[in-house]
């Protein structure tokens, strides 16, 4: 069998997920145990998402609308654009696989910092095509480098922005440097995931780029603020002939119904939006003052995690938490120069209390 697989395939590096809440309960034997490993919302979803599930859960046996006419109307009015610019997929990951799927033949190269989101490298090498990883300059995209990697077979330049791990952003002035003199066969992706938790005013909004007409695709999720990771809905707003290519390559029924109307419901409680940045940005100021206060360096985050440095070996650290029931992600998963890091996804208050006693406790312990 294994002759059958093609080398591409063969040779991607599995996705490795935080671990879930109920192994670790059961494998250590422990009664509460939170996870601040994954980037996901601490919060339940938004009222309004949960009864419009509820009402349309009824409606399961039938397929779902393969349109999502509903959402897409509703997108296209809070975006001011066309509803043929907006395409929807199980979660933002698979849409940005369904644009590698459409433009990388064997051969062609994209671009992305390291370490930054995961996905970029398995979508790449899926196709045949080759990864030009561009290391970060403390901690954030090193433009300047990313634009000089650029040649003839480059096809697509991924733009983490906030960057997942570090938290990190590129500012207005260094994307509008970076988007000079572009060649226009290139593809830039913003994958904007953590938009929506930015209080930075010199964030570049990717919108503002594809309003202009730039060759952009901007990648924005449901899974992070809007608490319906679980779910798996996520949309980009990019040219017209691009949504028909990814609608061609699509599943016909890639978001489910019940996604369709949480996501419709939630787009319209952008007060509770608004809510819980605010709130993040409370429990951030929170963890930052505890680490400060323990003399534990941090970089600075636009997002809902912060990526801490320990100065310890992140995977010993790890397992310590573990036994006290905080799950984490360590950051060896990075890339060499991350062994000393945590990355911690920003939780409740409670969560963000036990998380820095569990810390206080096991950095006593490990040497
Ligand atoms: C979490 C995350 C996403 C969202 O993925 P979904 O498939 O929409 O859940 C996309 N990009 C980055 C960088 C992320 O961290």
């Amino acid at each position: 069998m294994s002759s059958l697989i093609r080398p591409e395939i063969k040779n991607l590096t599995p996705y490795v997920p935080g671990k879930p809440i109920d192994e670790v309960k059961r494998e250590l034997n422990l009664k509460t145990v939170i996870k601040l490993a994954s980037n996901e919302s601490p919060y339940p979803p938004f009222p309004q998402a949960i009864e419009a599930v509820k009402n349309a859960i009824i409606g399961v046996n039938r397929y779902p609308d393969t349109d999502a006419f509903y959402l897409k109307r509703a997108l296209a009015e809070f975006y001011n654009v066309s509803e043929k610019n907006i395409a929807l997929g199980n979660g933002s990951n698979e849409l940005l696989r369904l644009v590698a799927q459409s433009l990388l033949e064997p051969g062609d190269e994209t671009i992305a910092g390291i370490p930054s989101f995961v996905v970029y490298p398995t979508i790449t090498k899926m196709m045949g095509g080759k990864i030009k990883e561009v290391n970060l300059k403390d901690y954030r995209l090193d433009l300047e480098t990313m634009k000089k990697e650029i040649n003839p077979k480059t096809k697509i330049i991924f733009l983490c922005n906030p960057n997942n791990p570090t938290g990190t952003i590129v500012y207005r002035e260094e994307v509008n440097d970076f988007l000079q003199d572009l060649p226009e066969e290139v593809l830039i992706v913003f994958d904007e995931a953590y938009f929506e938790y930015v209080e930075d005013a010199n964030f570049p909004n990717g919108m503002d780029y594809f309003r202009e007409g730039r060759n952009v695709a901007v990648f924005r999720t449901f899974s992070k603020i809007y608490s319906l990771a679980g779910c798996r809905i996520g949309y980009a707003i990019m040219s017209e002939e691009l949504v028909e290519a990814v609608n061609k390559a699509r599943e016909p029924f890639n978001v489910n119904s019940l996604a369709q109307v949480a996501a419709l419901a939630s787009l319209k409680a952008q007060d509770e939006v608004k809510r819980r940045s605010s709130l993040n940005l409370q429990n951030k100021k929170y963890l930052y003052e505890k680490l400060d206060d323990l003399g534990i360096k941090y970089i600075p985050s636009q997002a809902n995690f912060i990526l801490i440095d320990l100065k310890k070996d992140c995977n010993q650290v790890f397992n310590a938490l573990l036994k006290e029931g905080v799950i984490v992600r360590t950051g060896e998963i990075f890339g060499s120069g991350y062994e000393t890091f945590i990355r911690v996804t920003i939780g409740t208050r409670e969560e963000n209390k036990k998380f820095i006693e569990a810390l206080e406790k096991v950095l006593k312990e490990v040497e």
